[in-house]
């Protein structure tokens, strides 16, 4: 059996598989591992040079996906193939070292009671405006949600088995690796690393698309959001009565007063503001239900190069 499965997901990283099997192995034997590459429909001459490793290696399996479905896909077929005892998901493009993998595992063989070593950035080398961001939504989503995020973690994470069944038990459509790791549960210990470089080519996030992602983990792991209507109306209707108490003992005392355009259309625009925001809130969970309710796969798999024994 083997002993460990990296699952690397691979988006345009031709220039990258290479020189990260050759890390491999360096670090690790032939035999103590095996790679998952998920090609997640790369535009770029990755798949052939998975082909490649996949005819010079034994311990190699791609998995190629018929189109770009996503990292969250990659990792969760990645998961579907993995066979070893402890199972790794690690990027292409070497700014998480196998050396680390290695470190993680041994934890896992030290530490029973330990199902998960997670690894979190001690630096982050990002400018401080995406530093600000990422803090604010952290402690957001920990305010919101049930799950507790720990700050920095990424996806790089090493566990055992019965964390992978537990994943795969979660077909959800919209998977936010983070927030599932932690919905799952198991003892989970941390450890600190520092990001390398790149070894090539550029990353995959523009701020639009992290934008989207922290918005999609929010709605994965909250309900709160739906819940602002119902404050928002309190809210308000404590003010309208206290308002209309106000105005009827004004309008007793002194008679019928007629201006009021300014304060009219104040009301009117803020509550219009109001509602079209919660509608808009609604709007992205039932747009999330109605997706989730077609019961799509995550993935579509075109071709498997499975491992030649
Ligand atoms: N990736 C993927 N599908 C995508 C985008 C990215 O499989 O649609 C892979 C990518 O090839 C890499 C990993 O996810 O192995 C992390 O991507 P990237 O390095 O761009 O992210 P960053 O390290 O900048 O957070
Ligand atoms: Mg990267």
């Amino acid at each position: 059996m083997t002993e460990l499965t990296l699952i690397v997901p691979c988006y345009n990283e031709a220039q990258n598989v290479d020189a990260f099997y050759d890390r491999c192995l360096q670090v690790f034997e032939p035999a103590e591992f095996e790679v998952i590459f998920v090609n997640d429909g790369s535009k770029d001459d990755t798949y052939k040079k998975l082909q490649h490793l996949h005819e010079e290696y034994s311990n190699v399996l791609v998995v190629n996906f018929s189109r770009n479905f996503g990292k969250e896909a990659a990792i969760y077929a990645g998961l579907h193939y993995a066979t070893g005892t402890y199972l790794s998901i690690i990027d292409a493009d070497l700014q998480q070292d196998p050396e680390i993998v290695k470190h993680m595992t041994e934890i896992l063989e030290k530490k029973p009671d330990v199902d998960v070593v997670a690894a979190y950035q001690k630096q982050r080398h990002e400018g401080k405006f995406m530093a600000w961001c990422k803090d604010h939504f952290y402690r957001f989503i920990n305010r919101l949600s049930e799950v507790e995020l720990r700050e920095n973690a990424s996806d790089f994470r090493t566990f055992r088995r019965n964390v992978q069944e537990a994943l795969l038990d979660m077909p959800e459509y919209f998977r936010f690796s983070k927030g599932l790791f932690s919905w799952v549960g198991f003892e989970t210990e941390y450890i600190p690393y520092v990001a390398a470089e790149r070894f090539a080519g550029t990353t995959k996030w523009s701020f639009a698309k992290l934008i989207k992602y922290a918005m999609e983990g929010v709605i994965s792991f909250s309900t709160m959001p739906l819940q602002l209507a119902t404050f928002c109306g309190a809210l308000v209707s404590v003010f309208a009565i206290v308002y209309g108490i106000i105005i009827i003992a004004h309008t007793l005392l002194t008679g019928i007063d007629v201006p009021g355009y300014a304060t009219t259309i104040v009301v009117v625009l803020f509550l219009g503001g109001i509602q079209l925001l919660v509608m808009g809130i609604l709007g992205e969970y039932l747009a999330k239900t109605y997706i989730q309710g077609k019961h799509r796969p995550v993935y579509v798999v075109k071709k498997v190069l499975e491992k030649k024994e």
